[in-house]
């Protein structure tokens, strides 16, 4: 199915206006995420669109039917959260088969569904174990699977790996993009973590203070960042940010090195270098002093000083021998407004 936010605005008792005027559309079966820093109001979205919170303006449409004023119930969405939210004292068998027997379903029927879900998140060995005998990635897979079973129509996640180590995170990321390639449902996945962001969706929808700054795709957001707040927040180690200003056709730094060459016009500006954009080229004007390197068993991340900035490069080899007399290139950059909008 396909879905459509249109002008959601959201205001709490408070009356901080924490949603400003959503527009989210999402085709069938795509895999969104939504990702932004904590408070951005990522799981305000979330819940309007669940439905267990109501907007204070704007609709929202599942295959082109408003179903702003449905019930939680009536809005065909599985929901996955970050506390798994399972029944401690139920199996594994009877947590999935909780939300079928509240809707009365015959025993068989039930059995065969169980039966049907286990068999897609692997989980039929373990349907006779409680929550407590079960690894985190385990709970999370039930906790999919109880979701699933309801046959929704849309799925949403809030934060669901959260709360697991960090080797299990990715484990459980892969296994939520293998299922979602199996079963193809549309699904919202909310993060504060970019990296999942990136490694996940079809599509990110960036937010910050209550509005999407940029919804495309990883490719494109990591690419064509729309301001510096998505060029800063996208991308590890960070974008380096150098202050520069444009005289005839020359890109130079706060000291009068010159950066790189443009055809915009004269002012001030900001240029944005991805560290895998910089590289150490005899040539170079920027003078650098290696500060500190950090090996990542691929790569080398090196820290920089560089007039008063500390600039970060990304390195295959570890080829710098002296910290001195050490220069650099640009071979790709962003320029900003002062204001941090996209320039080019
Ligand atoms: P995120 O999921 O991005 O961390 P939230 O949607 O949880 O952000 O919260 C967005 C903003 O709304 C935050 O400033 C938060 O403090 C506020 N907020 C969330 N829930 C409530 C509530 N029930 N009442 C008042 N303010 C709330």
């Amino acid at each position: 199915m396909s879905i459509k936010v249109e002008n959601i605005s959201k205001k709490y008792e408070n009356n901080v206006e924490v949603l400003k005027n959503i527009h989210l559309e999402a085709k069938k079966g795509e895999f969104i995420v939504l990702v932004g820093p904590s408070g951005c109001g990522k799981s305000t979205l979330l819940k309007i669109i669940a439905g267990l919170e109501k907007s204070n303006s704007g609709k929202i449409y599942i295959d082109e039917i408003d179903i702003t004023n449905k019930k939680p119930s009536e809005r065909g969405i599985g929901m996955v959260f970050q506390n798994y939210a399972l029944y401690p004292h139920l199996s594994v068998f009877e947590n999935l088969a909780f939300p079928l027997k509240i809707k009365k379903e015959n025993r068989n029927t039930i059995n065969d569904k169980v039966k049907e879900i286990a068999k897609i998140l692997e989980l039929e060995h373990l349907l006779e174990r409680k929550p407590k005998e079960l690894s985190g990635g385990q709970r999370q897979r039930v906790a999919l699977g109880r979701a699933l079973i309801k046959s929704p129509r849309l799925f949403l996640f809030d934060e669901p790996l959260s709360n697991l180590d960090a080797k299990l995170r990715n484990q459980t990321r892969d296994e939520i993009i293998n299922i979602h390639k199996r079963i193809g449902i549309s699904s919202l996945y909310v993060t504060h973590d970019q990296i999942e962001a990136m490694t996940m969706a079809d599509k990110i929808a960036v937010m910050n203070e209550g509005k999407i700054l940029q919804y495309d795709t990883p490719i494109n957001v990591y690419n064509n960042p729309i301001n510096l707040f998505v060029a800063e927040f996208i991308g590890s180690p960070k974008i380096n940010l150098i202050n520069c200003s444009i005289e005839s056709g020359l890109i130079k730094s706060e000291g009068g090195t010159i950066l790189a060459t443009t055809n915009i016009k004269n002012g001030n500006y900001i240029l944005a270098v991805r560290p895998e954009d910089l590289k150490i080229d005899k040539e170079g004007k920027i003078e650098i002093i290696l500060n500190k390197k950090e090996f990542y068993g691929d790569e080398w991340i090196l820290f920089c000083n560089f007039e008063n900035l500390i600039l970060k490069l990304k390195n295959r080899s570890n080829s710098i021998e002296n910290t001195n007399n050490v220069k650099l290139s640009i071979e790709k950059y962003l320029l900003y407004s002062t204001n941090g909008d996209l320039i080019v």
